[in-house]
């Protein structure tokens, strides 16, 4: 074999397996990653809006007390989670549970409460529609 057919094999076998790998993915797990922080879920983007929402302004991923994982929004944790969900007591509202998926920063529960949705760190804008799922993932 001449050097040249080798390497045109070895770039076949390459994309071969990536296409491969590509199929064997579940198509629920969209992982990823900010920052170093894993956020799981139907993430339809790198800051963190899903399939459910996705607004110019759904721009952050929620720690679920259950799991201690990070889903774009509560439909996300129903879906792939295979348990109950679980809210954050009051006394828990200075745990470190959203992500500003613009800039991967992580706010306390007390700090996004009185954050005006806009993220302390970079300034971006939260949908202020999240108020109204307050319920699903704090306690009120
Ligand atoms: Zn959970
Ligand atoms: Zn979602
Ligand atoms: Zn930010």
């Amino acid at each position: 074999m001449k050097p040249t057919h080798l390497i045109s094999f070895f770039i076949l076998l390459f994309y071969f397996n990536l296409t491969y790998s590509q199929e064997k993915m579940p198509k629920s797990t969209n992982i990823f990653q900010i920052e170093g922080t894993t956020v799981y879920g139907q993430s339809i983007d790198k800051q963190t809006r899903c399939v459910h929402w996705h607004s110019a302004l759904d721009v952050i991923a929620i720690k679920f007390k259950c799991c201690d994982k990070y889903y774009p929004c509560f439909s996300c944790h129903q879906e792939e989670a295979k348990h109950d969900h679980e809210v954050w007591s009051k006394t828990e509202f200075d745990q470190k549970a959203i992500l500003c998926g613009v800039c991967g920063h992580e706010l306390s529960i007390k700090e996004y409460m009185v954050s005006s949705n806009t993220c302390p760190n970079c300034e971006a804008s939260f949908n202020p529609g999240c108020s109204n799922h307050f319920h699903l993932y704090f306690e009120t």
